[in-house]
């Protein structure tokens, strides 16, 4: 028998990564601790729809289905998209992404992050093998090679082979063990609300590249689109501010009125946007996952998908492991290996295609225009950007 406070992993941090990350290494058979500073959200189907929702890629939903989460995110709200539409306001070109092309029945689906956290609590609470420390924040870290300590704000102490940041983009862990990360801040900020619109969304996630950033529309499953909008910043938080009926009118416009006009709009909330890549993934007895390892631009809606694979390449790591421990140096080194560079080429992608996209100059935008005719003309090239973009 192992002393309470003992265990095979200790994860920080109950977010979407960090929960789906305890609960898949605990059905590997290891006894895992999950610490989380704040209880978690309450998701209600009276409830309004939560303003932060994701897109969930194929890739998240298998690990949610392997996990026995899915079906219950799905019959309570998630909203499939079928189809993806996306053009420049700069030459009118555009691309078309329809999931029967590749034989699926959608592209993926958009969530309630708050809907998806609670199901993963909830299936957390039911399981055997792990430990729930919650509220309780974790205030030092030390490793005596064979384990690693958390001290706890509670004046708790937990001990693990590995410990598992998934703390968010400004990770108290990372900073802990002295991991540098590199990025910048965007001179964006997302506005982000949920709105109605005269004509239905046909499951279709609709996206227009505008010169201040990226619009998307993406269809909820009650009818509504949910916006999220990346501007500089003084023009979100005027946006943000304006009343109701001329913010409808300035998001129509920007929209092109490709739905008809904006009826009516949620409460509107904003986010900061920066790109961080953490300068390492692993150190002794610890990894970083989700936000935690990488922040990236939304336009592409891939955040936390990136960080749901990182799930799955640790836990293949950890659980695979020699001497079935799960902290060891090969294991770990594995992990990094199979996630730094995708993530890094995913990061800067997004970076690039935000910049490419925003800019004004002539023989760009002309040049922009013939290059997204050309993929959308292209099928074969269109199946390999929808494979990526779901983790295939
Ligand atoms: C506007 C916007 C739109 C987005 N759209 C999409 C999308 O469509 N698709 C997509 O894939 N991604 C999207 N994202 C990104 C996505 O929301 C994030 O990638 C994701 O929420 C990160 O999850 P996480 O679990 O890594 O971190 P977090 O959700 O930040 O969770 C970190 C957790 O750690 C806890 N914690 C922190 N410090 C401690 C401590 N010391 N002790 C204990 N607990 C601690 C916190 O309380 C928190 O619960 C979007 C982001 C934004 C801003």
């Amino acid at each position: 028998m192992k002393p309470r406070n003992v265990f095979d992993v200790a994860v920080v941090g109950a977010g979407m990564v960090g929960s789906a990350c305890a609960l898949a290494l605990a059905r590997q058979g290891l006894r895992v601790a999950l610490v989380e500073e704040r209880a978690p959200p309450v998701w209600n189907i009276a409830d309004e729809v939560d303003l932060r929702v994701v897109a969930l890629a194929p890739s998240s939903v298998a690990l949610f289905a392997r996990l026995g989460v899915w079906a219950a995110i799905r019959d309570a709200r998630a909203g499939a998209y079928r189809r993806m539409h996306v053009w420049d306001s700069g030459n009118g070109a555009a691309i078309d992404f329809d999931a029967a092309d590749g034989g699926a029945a959608e592209l993926g689906f958009i969530v309630e992050n708050k809907l998806i956290q609670q199901t993963l609590w909830h299936a957390l609470q039911n399981e055997a093998g792990v430990s729930l420390r919650c509220p309780a924040r974790v205030v030092a870290t030390e490793d005596d090679g064979a384990a690693r300590t958390l001290r706890l704000d509670d004046d708790g102490r937990l001990v693990a082979r590995l410990v598992v940041a998934a703390d968010g983009a400004s990770s108290p862990l990372r900073q802990m063990l002295d991991i540098g990360a590199g990025g910048h801040v965007y001179d964006q900020h997302a506005l982000v609300a949920h709105v109605r619109t005269e004509r239905p969304h046909e499951d279709t996630a609709w996206q227009r590249f505008l010169p201040g950033g990226t619009l998307a529309f993406l269809p909820l499953a009650d009818g509504r689109c949910s916006i999220v909008w990346s501007l500089p910043p003084h023009e979100c938080r005027r946006l943000r501010e304006i009343e109701e009926t001329a913010f409808l009118q300035e998001l129509g416009c920007a929209f092109d009125f490709r739905l008809g006009p904006v009826l009516s709009t949620s409460a509107r909330a904003e986010f900061p946007l920066r790109l961080l890549l953490a300068e390492r993934y692993i150190a002794p007895r610890f990894a970083l996952i989700g936000d935690a390892a990488h922040q990236v631009h939304p336009l592409a809606g891939q955040g936390v998908n990136l960080g749901l694979r990182d799930v799955d390449a640790l836990v293949d790591a950890a659980a695979g492991a020699a001497g079935r421990d799960p902290g060891a140096v090969t294991a770990l080194r594995r992990y990094e290996r199979r996630r730094r560079s995708d993530n890094t080429i995913s990061a800067w992608g997004m970076d690039g295609i935000n910049r490419l996209f925003r800019s004004e100059f002539e023989p760009l935008v002309f040049a922009r225009g013939l290059g997204l005719r050309a993929v959308n003309a292209l099928s074969p090239l269109k199946q390999l950007i929808v494979r990526h973009a779901a983790g295939r």
